[in-house]
């Protein structure tokens, strides 16, 4: 049987554990032994900040559940702090999973977003789509596709 070319390493070229393992420098403002946060280069809002698990994974579906718990606590935690310390009024979490979902890093992480009440400055963020009431048929066959 010829030998097995062993698959490509999916870490190897990852930003993300290039950051964990301090080959690439950071602003890290949280770490625990399974995850780190740290400020995203390109922010959405003042203090918008990054938290990815430590063992390499490439999103939110792939995720072992124990990982992706620890980096949503981690996200919590980060969270309250952002209340606390930038005097932010609220926080979005948001993960993008999927290219197609505007995933760009494909290592897992939750953007951690504060929010700044009638702060255009800090807080220029608009909701990406416009409520409205959804066709209750289409809604239904939708609920109804998730649960067959
Ligand atoms: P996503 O588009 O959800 O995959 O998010 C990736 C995020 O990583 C983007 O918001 C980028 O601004 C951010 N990002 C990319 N490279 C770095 C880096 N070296 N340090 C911090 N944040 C980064
Ligand atoms: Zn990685």
């Amino acid at each position: 049987m010829p030998a097995q070319t062993p698959p490509e390493d999916p870490a190897g070229d990852c930003i993300f554990c290039k950051i964990i393992a301090r080959e690439l420098p950071a602003f890290i403002v949280d770490e625990d032994e399974d995850t780190l946060s740290f400020m995203d280069i390109n922010p959405g809002t003042r203090g918008h900040a990054l938290v990815v698990p430590k063992r390499h994974t490439q999103d939110l579906i792939t995720a072992p559940a124990d990982d992706l718990a620890r980096t949503a606590v981690a996200a919590q935690r980060l969270s309250a702090r952002m209340k606390e310390k930038l005097g932010a009024d609220g926080v979005n979490l948001l993960n993008c999973c999927g290219a197609d979902a505007w995933q760009t890093v494909f290592h897992l992480h939750i953007h951690v977003i504060p929010r700044y009440k009638d702060d255009p400055q800090r807080d220029p963020l608009r909701l990406p789509w416009i409520p409205a009431p959804g066709d209750m048929d289409d809604i239904k066959a939708a609920s109804e596709e998730l649960i067959a």
